[in-house]
């Protein structure tokens, strides 16, 4: 089977890399080359910003209306429902996570432009006259500009659309640079924009490497850089936006705590634990990968997880049967087995999993077993640096403080769990973990109206809600002498 042929879209054009240069996206199940992409050179990021740019200053977008606006997302959605089956059959060929997970992610995503679209019909500004004598004061937030929005592979669709949905709800226009593991899904994306109707230039996308990722964060026409990714690639993202200081939004890694007190619901609380760590095999920002179990239990519970985590069955990830895909790609594999070895030597103790399967069917693929470390405690690397893949590590703590404390001892913070029946020591515990999200008696949930986004290494900004918006607008203030 040959490999499909992609083309980037510059200012409603399809085009190659000028060049002709290309990047293949592999399928991490059975090591197939089946696409390639465009990788865009910098003469190609020079043009897509360009064509932002001119979308932006001229033309329909920037005489657009909030009406308008919202009538073109909404027709995304609707176009992202019709076609949620291909999007996902498409995310999953490219990181391999599960069918299942997929669908309903991006089904859900339709929710998500809808929303926005009643966002943008909303009023903005505020009138101050009342408290300034003699004055007309009011505010009114304009778009920020050129967005350049760069995005992982682990959720390549959902994570751009929630950038792209508040940017284009406001009037800016945007550079999409997805990652070179996952670009076909964000093309797809892209085609559904085009016949939704939005202008030429509007939203343009350039496929490549993390070299094409710098060149666009570091091109002077992008007002704004709206990033999701790891912590190491953020900070340099930083550092480049502080140059000219563009505006920036950084989405970045974690190492989650999932605390369980001894009043949890055990049955629940095992189900919730589990999801927390192995679903999308691991590779979500928000893992609960540093779980936390009071010594009460700590060895009742570390059974129970360790049992559950050689019970999950590995497969095909089109498979709506398989409870676990794969890894995304080779290096990824290699990380996470790497740092599996690296537990094993700083002493911990492996309950479950740790290796590839040994089942003959799945010798292909980049699998690895869901993986459980007990013994662990929070000074080890394992508990320290995101693995980024199905690897859990089984902490003890004695008492309330002991957990805030090692929830609390890390550089990280997008989220926690707390599982407890006590509803005065839930909201002691949301109120002292230095996180993003806080989940009682549940875990990794998102929705388009409830920000999302980290405390200290986790990021700067947030996602989704009504305020999102304002990461992709800046206020002007007029003062008018009555
Ligand atoms: P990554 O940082 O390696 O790459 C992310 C994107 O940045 C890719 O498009 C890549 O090509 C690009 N890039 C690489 N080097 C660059 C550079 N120097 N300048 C500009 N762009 C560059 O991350 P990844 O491996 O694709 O994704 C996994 C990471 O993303 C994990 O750390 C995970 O926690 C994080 N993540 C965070 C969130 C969140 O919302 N906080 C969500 C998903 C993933």
């Amino acid at each position: 089977m040959s490999a499909e042929t992609h083309a980037m879209v510059i200012d409603g054009q399809w085009r190659a890399a000028a060049g002709g240069a290309t990047l293949a996206s592999v399928n991490p199940f059975d090591g197939t080359a089946w696409a390639t992409v465009p990788s865009a050179t910098a003469q190609d990021i020079d043009d897509a910003v360009q064509a932002a740019r001119r979308a932006f200053d001229d033309g329909p977008w920037a005489r657009s209306t909030p009406l308008h606006r919202a009538a073109l997302l909404r027709r995304l959605g609707d176009l992202i429902k019709e076609n949620a089956d291909e999007l996902a059959r498409i995310q999953v060929r490219e990181n391999g996570k599960l069918i299942r997970e997929m669908a309903g992610q991006t089904t859900a995503l339709a929710n998500h432009c809808y929303f926005f679209a009643g966002v943008a019909e909303q009023p903005s500004g505020e009138t101050l006259s009342s408290s300034v004598p003699d004055m007309q004061v009011f505010t009114v937030r304009e778009p920020v500009g050129v967005v350049a929005a760069i995005t992982p592979w682990n959720s390549p669709v959902s994570l751009l659309l929630w950038k792209l949905c508040p940017a284009l709800a406001v009037g800016c226009t945007v550079v999409v640079k997805p990652s070179e593991i996952t670009p076909v899904s964000t093309l797809f994306l892209a085609r559904l924009i085009q016949e939704a109707g939005f202008p030429d230039g509007v939203v343009n996308v350039v496929t490549g490497a993390g070299e094409a990722g710098a060149a666009l964060a570091a091109h002077p026409g992008v007002d704004k850089i709206a990033f999701t990714g790891s912590t190491a690639v953020g900070k340099k993202i930083a550092v480049t936006a502080a140059e000219r200081l563009a505006r920036v939004s950084l989405e970045l890694g974690g190492k989650s705590p999932n605390i369980v007190f001894p009043d949890a619901d055990l049955a629940n609380t095992v189900n919730g634990v589990m999801a927390g760590i192995f679903a999308a095999t691991g590779q979500t920002c928000m893992a609960g990968s540093r779980v936390l179990v009071h010594e009460d239990i700590y060895d009742r519970f570390s059974k129970q997880l360790t049992e559950r985590a050689r019970q999950i069955k590995l497969g095909d990830p089109l498979d709506p049967g398989s409870e676990m895909g794969t890894v995304a790609c080779k290096a990824q594999y290699d990380k996470v087995l790497n740092y599996i070895e690296i537990a094993k030597a700083e002493g911990a103790h492996l309950a479950a999993g740790g290796k590839h399967p040994e089942d003959p069917a799945l010798r292909q693929g980049l699998f690895v077993e869901p993986t459980v470390f007990t013994g662990v405690t929070n000074d080890m690397r394992i508990a320290r640096e995101e693995v980024f893949g199905p690897v859990a590590v089984v902490i003890k703590f004695s008492g309330e403080d002991d957990a805030v404390r090692i929830a609390n001892d890390t550089s990280f913070g997008l989220a926690a769990g707390v599982w407890t029946r006590d509803v005065a020591r839930a909201h002691r515990m949301i109120k002292r973990l230095r996180a993003g999200s806080v989940w009682i008696n549940n875990y990794r949930k998102t929705n388009h109206v409830a920000p999302f986004g980290g405390f200290k290494e986790s990021g700067i900004g947030r996602e989704n809600g009504v305020h999102a918006t304002d990461e992709y607008t800046e206020v002007k203030t007029a003062w008018i002498d009555t």
